[in-house]
Formats: structure tokens, C-alpha cells, sequence
């Protein structure tokens, strides 16, 4: 069934899923091993999800980690690659305008009043500590910019990025290396394999140190110092890739190491996301994860906006989404608490809904419950399987807390009608014909023309009749 995924797929999940691991991550910040999955034994679906929220942090806001590597995004896109300056002031900027967190050598180094080529050697020469994780949680940008450029190009990028405020070099020698796995994974090729390659560009006198934490065989037990510093920060990142199933698996893993979790749930969000892709990560995460950049605007950057700009990093048209004015169709209960609609229709419909998005929306809704899941209105889904069963696992989470739901696509014509359909498939046992009649009957928009909809329908009815028999 696999679709070839697309690289804008692997380009957008890296800089989500970077987003996602920060801010789930955030709330069990320097807490003990194990807490996540003791906090969350299972999935949380609900209107409440591991987005939880703590601290000061708001449920899916996103802390320094994304903050700074949104302050790299920008000055890239806007210099069109990279003006140390330009990103130094920047950096500058946001440190005074006093964020929730910043990192002890970071604001050291901005707040030094020192021009950009020296701050952080001679806040290094002085202190001799600059191994901080710091630099490296905020790379994934610069290794999408840099990523269609060449191993060495990218790896001479991350050194410079880093040395802003990371005045020792086997910082540097870290964003490098994880610059050429996202390099490679964003290719579609294993991170994991291309680490000897990585290893090989790395400088004589960081290598070994650096081969130590990435090598097969090394799990977190064998650290020797937190991982606020920078080798078990991508040490354990790499670790939960190799280990992980799947996106959310990653995430559990890394965050369930405890210490410096925000950080490094962000290290391993941006290669888990290009690896696994925009569709492998659960909607439910995605679509909360959101924050502002202190100094840089009231901008509120959501999901949208960081899919946007994720491909202007990659060398796309950065443009606004409009969809303009239809008609509005719905919200019409289709069946037993579950409304459909159209684009408009569900903007407009009342705001205690629990809505399920499958297009693109331009300004955001304002609806509690919002989850979104961009489904193609073609036959070129690479995630259809997965994404159609996350969506519809989180429907009957939400279905069971007695939310109404409304699900809805531009149209609410063929996407809307997958879902519809599946729902019928999965939780009423029907046949895809039957659901597809039953849903024909009670709304007279449904649209058939996907025949790639269709059969993702009938694998998913045959593994819920292989569930069922189980
Ligand atoms: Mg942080």
C-alpha cells in the first residue's frame, strides 16, 4: 500500500515534531524516570490529552527549545541563509524580552554585551563550561535549510549556529552530526545507518566521545553525566529512534528518561518526525502545540504556521492560506453524535463541538476540542492507514466522554465521507458497502471519487475483522 512519502511530509514532521516533543515534554522538565507513562499508562485521546500543561507552561505551549529554533527559521528564511549577525541580534532581542526560560549559558552569553564572533568563545575561555544541550535543541531548522546542500555544508551550518552562544566545540560537533542524520533522513534514507558517515565528518578530537553515545549497543544507563549536557541529550534522542515503533513511542521513550525532557523529547521529535513524517504524529499533539517568540511579535505560531514555514525552509513558496468564502453546508448529525459539515460550516457551528479538521483552514477556529488532520483530497496519502486510525481512535475517545463531534473537510464531500464511512467499518462492524450506503442515505453530499478512500476502508475493515476474531 506504501505511497512513497513525500518529502514535504518528512520536512513538515521534522519541524512539528520538534515543536510536539518540546511542548509535551515540557511539563516533566528535571522530574524522575518513568513519570510520563505513569502519568499516561495509555493513550490519552480525550478532550484531555499528555498535553498536559505544567509549570508555566499552557497545555501544548511550546518553551525556549522552539522558541529559539523559530528565531533560526526566520533569520534564514528572511537572509536567505545564514547571517550570524542577523541571528545573534535576534537571539539577542528575545533574550531581553525576558521568556518564561532561557538557558543559564545562553543568557550568559547574549547578555554579555560582546559582538556575535566573540560572546560566546570568551564567555567559553572564561568559564570553560559550554557543553550545555542548548545549542542543539534548537538546530532542526537549520538542518531542513541545509539539508538539500550536502553532508559537510550542513555540518559546517550547525557548527556556526551553535557556536553563537556554544562556545566549545563538541557542541558544535553535536548539531553537525544530528544535521547529517536529518539530512539523510529527510532523503528517506536511515538516520541511523548514516551515523558512521557522520562520525566520519566529525572533528578528530570530538569522535570518539561522540561515537560512544551513538554506538548500537550504548543505552541511558550507561550515562556519565545529565543530559543538560550535550552528548546523552542526542545519546538518548538516538536511542529512543532505534528503539521507538513509531513517533509516539519515541516520545514515551525519551520523556520516560526524566532530567532535561523538553529538550530532549525536541532532539528526538525532529528526527522521529522526518522520519516517521507529518501523518505519524498523533493529531492530538500536533494540533495543541502552539506558542509566541518574546520580542518577535504577538504571533501566535500554530500548527499552520509551522507547516508553512517548514516548507519554506525547505525551499517553497511561504504563502498564507486562504480558502475563501463557501457556502456553508452543516453541521447536520449524520449519525448518533456525530455531525458533518464543510469548511464554513464547522467554523461557524457552536464552539462546545468536538471537531475533527481534515483540510487546511486558514485562520484558526475557536472551538476547545479541535483536532486536525490534513488528509489529501486525492490518492497520494502516504499515512492514509495510520492517520484515518488515529483520527477515528480519537473520535471514540471523545464520542465515549460524551462529546458531540463534527467532522469536516473542505467540501465535506470525500474526506469527510472516509471518516464517516471508517467510523460505521470499525465501531458498527458494517461491510465498506454498507457504510457507504448508510452514510449515502444520511447525507446526500458524501463523495466517492477517491477509490484510494475506499480501499484503505476494506484493509481496515479486514483488521477489525481480525480483531473481532481475536
Ligand atoms: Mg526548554
Amino acid at each position: 500500500m506504501a505511497t512513497r512519502m513525500h518529502r514535504a511530509h518528512r520536512v513538515a514532521g521534522a519541524l512539528v515534531g520538534s515543536a510536539v516533543g518540546d511542548a509535551l515534554g515540557a511539563p516533566f522538565e528535571f522530574g524522575p524516570p518513568g513519570r510520563f507513562s505513569a502519568r499516561f499508562p495509555s493513550p490519552a485521546r480525550g478532550a484531555r490529552t499528555e498535553m498536559c500543561g505544567g509549570g508555566p507552561w499552557e497545555p501544548g505551549e511550546f518553551t525556549d527549545d522552539t522558541q529559539m529554533a523559530l528565531l533560526v527559521a526566520s533569520s534564514l528564511v528572511d537572509r536567505d541563509g545564514l547571517d550570524e549577525a542577523d541571528l545573534f541580534d535576534r537571539f539577542r532581542a528575545w533574550a531581553e524580552a525576558d521568556p518564561k526560560d532561557v538557558g543559564i549559558q545562553t543568557r550568559a552569553v547574549l547578555g554579555s554585551g560582546q559582538p556575535w564572533d566573540v560572546a560566546a568563545t570568551e564567555h567559553f575561555r572564561r568559564t570553560g563550561r559550554a557543553a550545555g544541550n542548548g545549542s542543539l535543541m534548537r538546530t532542526t531548522p537549520a538542518a531542513i535549510r541545509f539539508s538539500r546542500d550536502g553532508r559537510d555544508v550542513t555540518m559546517d551550518a550547525a557548527r556556526r549556529i551553535s557556536a553563537l552562544t556554544h562556545g566549545d566545540p563538541s557542541t558544535g560537533e553535536g548539531c553537525a552530526i544530528f544535521h547529517e542524520l536529518m539530512r539523510v533522513a529527510l532523503d528517506g534514507g536511515d538516520p541511523l545507518a548514516a551515523i558512521p558517515s557522520a562520525l566520519e565528518a566529525c572533528a578528530d578530537e570530538h569522535r570518539d566521545r561522540w561515537a560512544t553515545v551513538l554506538a548500537p549497543e550504548w543505552t541511558p544507563a550507561d550515562v556519565t553525566e545529565s543530559n543538560g549536557a550535550v552528548w546523552p541529550t542526542l545519546g538518548q534522542a538516538v536511542w529512543a529512534l532505534r528503539n521507538g515503533r513509531d513517533f509516539a513511542d519515541v516520545m514515551r521513550l525519551v520523556i520516560d528518561l526524566g532530567g532535561d525532557t523538553d529538550t530532549v523529547a525536541a532532539v528526538a521529535g525532529g528526527l522521529a518526525g522526518a522520519v516517521f513524517g507529518m501523518g505519524g504524529i498523533p493529531s492530538r499533539w500536533a494540533s495543541a502545540v502552539h506558542g509566541r517568540v518574546p520580542g518577535h511579535g504577538e504571533k501566535v505560531w500554530r500548527l499552520a504556521d509551522l507547516q508553512q514555514l517548514a516548507t519554506a525552509l525547505d525551499g517553497g513558496v511561504q504563502q498564507n492560506y486562504d480558502p475563501g468564502v463557501i457556502p456553508r453546508i452543516g453541521p447536520t448529525e449524520v449519525l448518533p453524535g456525530i455531525w458533518a459539515g464543510n469548511l464554513d460550516g464547522a467554523r461557524h457551528s457552536d464552539e462546545d463541538f468536538a471537531v475533527i479538521s481534515l483540510c487546511r483552514l486558514g485562520e484558526p477556529f475557536p472551538h476547545q476540542v479541535h483536532r486536525m488532520a490534513y488528509i489529501a483530497d486525492n490518492d497520494h496519502n502516504a499515512d492514509l492507514d495510520v492517520m484515518l486510525a488515529d483520527v477515528l481512535d480519537d473520535m471514540k475517545a471523545l464520542h465515549d466522554e460524551g462529546l458531540r463531534l463534527l467532522v469536516h473537510c473542505h467540501g465535506g464531500a470525500s474526506r469527510t465521507g472516509l471518516v464517516l464511512r471508517g467510523w460505521l467499518v470499525r465501531e458498527k462492524g458494517m461491510s465498506v458497502e454498507e457504510a457507504t450506503a448508510h452514510v449515502a442515505e444520511r447525507w446526500p453530499h458524501l463523495g466517492l471519487w477517491n477509490d484510494s478512500f475506499t480501499a484503505a476502508l476494506e484493509r481496515l475493515a479486514a483488521r477489525s475483522d481480525d480483531e473481532g476474531q481475536r
